[in-house]
């Protein structure tokens, strides 16, 4: 049977994919919507990945200046921000 999206007619012997060109055309549209949403999906993953990242950098970055002379366990009274 025919796969693209309301025709579900019967294949001729040739036809491996879809029974026409316009079939045809839908499936290929549908194979793009898909891969696209796929590739949206991972980037979505990578962002998501991306931040936690970031995020455990910077808790890290805070433990080392704590733990570095002149950081907040010391009693001093805190300076400006500098690298
Ligand atoms: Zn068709």
């Amino acid at each position: 049977m025919c796969p693209a999206p309301g025709c579900g007619r019967q294949l001729r012997r040739r036809q491996r994919r879809a029974c026409s060109s316009r079939c045809r055309a839908a499936l290929s549209r549908m194979r793009q919507v898909a891969a696209r949403e796929e590739r949206e999906k991972q980037i979505l993953t990578l962002v998501v990945a991306a931040q936690a990242a970031i995020i455990t950098a910077q808790d890290l970055l805070a433990e080392v200046r704590r733990l570095l002379p002149g950081g907040q366990d010391e009693p001093r009274p805190r300076r400006a921000q500098t690298p």
